[in-house]
């Protein structure tokens, strides 16, 4: 099943990608939720020991980016998926709109800065994608990037992208790119949910509202965003979200079948090194 997991949920990686050959509400087939959580609880394990063969490997990081429209699930599935990870080990960074000083840049840097070093997992919880989403949906975002929206800006940015990803896979980074798919329907349920639930009253933003009567837009940035920057060394995967236990089942399957991939080994032991602990057991009366 895993190896199906990887192709079927995986955007095709030739520059064509429709969001509606995608079902949000696929409800995982014949997996129940039961099943589905009881295997998360497992991958917990298999994921710890992944991280620690990325640690003692020292070759390799794995960046995960998060995309998705409010209340699709993102901060849920990071605490679900990712528990029982060293926090040695794994950071998660959260971007929000650009400080001034983070506009001063180019507009990969504030996200260049936050890269998992060798050996850790890195999550983007929002990415150098709301570059090619937010801010085309809001092009206002530009004029203080010092730059203006002109016809050919989007496909550049796509282009600096790829070439950015490329460059992080060459150097050992395995990328990793979630979209969770919710549907229009299943955003109003959550946000009511929200409204109407004392306990949820903090997770309100009424600027989730304004953001979803750019549904459309954002949409039409998300299919293009897709479209155009899923490759081979950095494949989206379309998680279907209006269910959060299949996004998080998925993940967390996705994402030890990509560390799987890696090959990952431990470090060769050395013939000095081979002398050194037999030295330092007979030191230690072993
Ligand atoms: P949240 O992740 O829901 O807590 O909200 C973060 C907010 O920051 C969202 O409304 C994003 O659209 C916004 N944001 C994230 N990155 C950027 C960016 N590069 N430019 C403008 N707004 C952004
Ligand atoms: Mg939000």
């Amino acid at each position: 099943m895993r190896g199906d997991l990887l192709s079927r949920f995986q955007a095709s990686t030739n520059g064509r990608f429709r969001l509606r050959d995608h079902d949000p509400a696929w409800d995982g087939g014949a997996q129940t939720k039961e099943h589905a959580a009881s295997q998360v609880d497992r991958n917990h394990q298999r994921l710890y020991e992944s991280q620690e063969l990325l640690w003692a490997s020292g070759t390799h990081s794995v960046l995960i980016v998060l995309q998705a429209m409010d209340t699709a699930g993102k901060d849920g599935l990071i605490k679900h998926v990712m528990t029982g990870l060293n926090p040695q080990g794994c950071d998660v960074w959260g971007f929000k709109v650009p400080s001034a000083r983070e506009q001063q840049h180019d507009f990969l840097w504030r996200y260049s800065m936050a890269l998992p070093a060798r050996g850790s997992f890195g999550i983007f919880n929002r990415s150098y994608y709301e570059e090619v989403l937010v801010v085309r949906v809001h092009p206002e975002f530009l004029a203080k990037q010092g730059s203006a929206d002109h016809h050919s800006l989007w496909t550049e940015r796509y282009e600096e992208i790829n070439d950015f990803e490329k460059h992080l896979a060459r150097n050992g980074t395995a990328i990793v790119k979630f979209f969770l798919h919710l549907s229009k329907k299943e955003q109003r349920k959550r946000l009511l949910e929200r409204l109407n639930e004392p306990a949820k009253h903090w997770k309100f933003s009424a600027a989730d509202l304004a953001e979803r009567q750019y549904w459309p837009e954002y949409m039409t940035a998300y299919e293009d965003a897709i479209a155009a920057t899923s490759t081979k060394h950095a494949p989206w995967y379309i998680l279907p979200a209006d269910h959060k236990w299949v996004a998080r089942w998925l993940a967390s399957e996705i994402l030890i079948a990509t560390v799987k991939q890696l090959k990952l080994k431990l470090p060769p032991v050395s013939k000095q090194q081979r002398a050194a602990i037999t030295a330092a057991k007979r030191e230690l009366g072993k």
